[in-house]
């Protein structure tokens, strides 16, 4: 890399990836995609998530976070020691599906730290000079945070194990015969990284962090406590059975049950008092076809495409996505892995199989061969 290369960006940590641009469409084309975005309601709301709304009911304190509770126990005694010491705190990775907390619990350990946090995410950083950009503008103790960090090139990995390991970098100045190795000391700090599919990070990066967390799925207690506190900050009133509604149906994933909460308080201005009941809450959540087990549309289209177009399985990642017209990453992030746990499918060396609870869910009855099969 070279020297000039090196840039200095700002980071916002409540930046997520910048979406499509929006251009002039004939009325067919956006009716088209309308249709389509109405039925991708749980995908965007993972993958698209309300900035501004996060940043307002982001938990900013240890105290706030609910659920984790092992995993917050040893990241607060993690920080509280190396306060102690006066040390930066180790490298650690952060691995589970969207929305359950990670980018939160990186701004928590800062705040916690007393340090600052720098964001980035691994498909940002195009050149190793946005890398060493942001790592010569740290300062001692920072905390950097780079999400998605399965999808950071192999080559600019590289350059992270050292400054890792040893706080230092290897930059090249000028080039050709004049072109030399130069090395850096650079502040010790933090590296926090997230991380929804940690099967994909290479050994020798796994290796560097030496914490480890991975985050789970929410209860529905849980997640009810999250839809109540999200509601008292953003003023809306909300009855316990009508929070324990949204829970219930918010596929264990805070984001989700922050999102569903407003969404249902539309529904109860316009059509109630304004007041969320259990009642108002099942029929908003109705409207938005999310059902008593918090499946949506595309939901239903995978559990139906691999019954219907497959014969229950299996069936490749990438065939499915196709067949039901998703990117295969959304599928294996954000869809599959609450399918898995929730029982709907099994995932084999072959591929996807649909278990007889999906079949149960579509209301179609398997084949005898099928039935044998589930025994
Ligand atoms: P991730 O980085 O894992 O995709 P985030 O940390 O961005 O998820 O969390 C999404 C939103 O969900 C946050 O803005 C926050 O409001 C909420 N949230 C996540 N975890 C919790 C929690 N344990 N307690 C309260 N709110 C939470």
């Amino acid at each position: 890399m070279l020297l000039g290369e090196i840039g200095r960006k700002s980071f916002r940590c409540d930046l997520k990836p910048a979406y499509k641009s929006v251009f002039p469409l004939s009325l067919k084309w956006g009716l088209l995609i309308l249709y389509a975005m109405a039925d991708r309601m749980i995908s965007d709301v993972l993958t698209k998530p309300d900035v501004t709304l996060e940043v307002t009911l982001r938990p900013s304190l240890f105290s706030d976070f609910t659920g984790q509770a092992k995993v917050k126990e040893r990241l607060e005694i993690a920080v509280q020691a190396a306060k102690q010491r006066g040390e930066a705190l180790d490298h650690i990775l952060l691995n589970g599906p969207p929305g359950l907390g990670k980018t939160t619990l990186a701004n928590i350990i800062a705040k916690a730290m007393g340090t600052n946090l720098k964001c980035t995410s691994g498909p940002t950083i195009e050149k190793a000079g946005d890398l060493a950009g942001l790592l010569t503008n740290l300062e001692e103790g920072d905390v950097l945070f780079i999400d998605e960090i399965h999808r950071l090139q192999k080559t600019i990995e590289e350059y992270l194990y050292p400054a890792m390991e040893d706080f230092k970098l290897d930059i090249i100045i000028d080039q050709g015969p004049n072109a030399r190795s130069v090395r850096l000391n650079l502040p010790r700090f933090t590296l926090i990284g997230a991380t929804t599919r940690s099967g994909l990070l290479t050994a020798p990066l796994l290796t560097r962090f030496p914490v480890r967390e991975r985050v789970d799925y929410y209860t529905a207690e849980q997640l009810q406590k999250i839809v109540v506190r999200a509601a008292h900050i953003l003023n809306i009133e909300v009855e316990e059975r009508g929070a324990e509604e949204i829970a219930r149906r918010s596929r264990g994933t805070p984001r989700i049950a922050n999102n569903l909460l407003r969404r249902v308080r539309d529904y109860a201005q316009v059509r109630s008092d304004g007041r969320i009941t259990s009642e108002v809450a099942d029929a908003a959540l109705a409207m938005l076809e999310i059902d008593q087990n918090g499946l949506d549309e595309m939901d239903k289209r995978i559990l139906e495409a691999i019954i219907c177009k497959f014969g229950g399985g299996p069936v490749g990642l990438s065939s499915l996505a196709v067949a039901v017209g998703e990117e295969p990453d959304t599928l294996g992030e954000v869809y599959e892995p609450y399918l898995i746990m929730e029982g709907y499918i099994n995932r084999t060396p072959q591929g996807r199989i649909a278990t007889e609870l999906s079949y149960k869910k579509l209301g179609i009855a398997p084949s005898t061969a099928q039935r044998e099969f589930f025994k």
